[in-house]
């Protein structure tokens, strides 16, 4: 059985979880699928039909914390004995799937951008060395291994959904499993912006030239609804704040539309955003490298272009 882990804030569900359940029913042949989602609520039904649906409620998971989560997590594992457990590398992956690992002295796999084979025998692609090499990884031992997904590298509408079933609630004690107590977000962590669910993302990059020029790009994205990001060096350069970076060193993204507005496409920015739906890429040098993962790709100056393309959608949307 493949347990798949799925994520909720406030009772919204995370768009990464469904990719996480498109890993593992693309591993399953055949295999069950379990969707656990801590917190129960109203997330269960959306996910009703992609596996069977199990629910762990309690306060204690209301405001995530990792002691709690992985006391969740680890008494789902312990009931339902799965092969492999799969969630999507989000930050909270991030933060508690390795004290799951060690907890369960469980492989972790992180990070995953491929898989091959099926059953058993699957391995797991994942990025080393800033995206410059792939390994091709085969978790070893009897017990479960845990795989996170990249954002971006499954898609979230190849999941297929069968007849959907009532959740099945759990019963795992957390009482005593956390140390920790939720306090409300520092506003600077509400105000972060979380690319990885942008359905939309204009990027600059430096053919923008100057920071005044960024409102270039801005009302392009304000005429798309879509989110602003960024190429290193114009986050380096303080023109855009940190956490609208996009690549191995900033976020993960994959949108369904991406438009890269000066951007070269060095690949530390690509293994970033590569996973986009649909890449729309303008620059001046025919040659750059952004043109060899574009979609559509526009050869010119971005300053004839955007205001022209801003113009045109105003008006069909008007
Ligand atoms: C360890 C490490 C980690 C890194 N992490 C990241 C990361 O997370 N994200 C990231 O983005 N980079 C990262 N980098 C940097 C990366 O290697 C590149 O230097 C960077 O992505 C280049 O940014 P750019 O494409 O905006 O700039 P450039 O490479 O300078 O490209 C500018 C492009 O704009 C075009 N252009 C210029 N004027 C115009 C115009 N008027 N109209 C249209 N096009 C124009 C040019 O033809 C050029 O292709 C990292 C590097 C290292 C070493």
């Amino acid at each position: 059985m493949i347990l798949v882990v799925a994520e909720q804030r406030a009772g919204a569900l995370n768009r990464a979880s469904w990719e996480a359940v498109a890993c593992a029913q693309q591993l399953a042949a055949g295999e069950p699928i379990a969707i656990l989602l801590p917190g129960g609520g109203d997330a269960a039904t959306a996910l009703a039909g992609a596996g069977e649906v199990l629910t762990i409620e309690d306060s204690a998971l209301a405001s995530y914390t990792p002691d709690a989560q992985v006391a969740a997590v680890a008494g789902a594992i312990a009931q339902t004995s799965p092969r492999l457990v799969v969630m999507a590398h989000t930050y909270q992956a991030r933060d508690y799937a390795p004290r799951l690992a060690a907890r369960l002295r469980a492989p972790l796999v992180a990070d995953v951008v491929g898989v091959k084979g099926t059953g058993a025998g699957a391995t797991f692609l994942r990025p080393m060395f800033q995206g410059k090499l792939v390994a091709e990884v085969a978790p070893q031992g009897d017990g479960p291994a845990i795989v996170t997904c990249q954002i971006g590298a499954f898609r979230a509408d190849a999941v297929t959904k069968g007849t959907p079933a009532a959740a099945r609630a759990l019963s795992v004690p957390l009482e005593a499993a956390s140390r920790q107590t939720v306090e409300p977000p520092f506003q600077e962590a509400r105000q972060a912006v979380d690319l990885g669910q942008a359905e939309r993302i204009v990027a600059v990059g430096r053919g923008i030239k100057a920071q005044d020029q960024i409102a270039v790009a801005e009302k392009l994205a304000a005429a798309m609804g879509a989110e602003i990001a960024a190429s290193r060096p114009i986050c380096d350069n303080g023109w855009l704040p940190m956490d609208r970076q996009v690549g191995s060193s900033g976020q993960t993204v994959a949108p369904k539309l991406y438009v890269a507005l000066g951007i070269s496409g060095a690949i530390q920015h690509l293994v970033g955003m590569k996973g986009s739906r649909t890449i729309v890429a303008i620059n001046k040098d025919a040659d750059a490298p952004i043109f060899e993962v574009a979609d559509y790709g526009i050869v010119g100056d971005l300053f004839d272009i955007v205001p022209a393309m801003t113009a045109e959608i105003e008006k069909q949307s008007h």
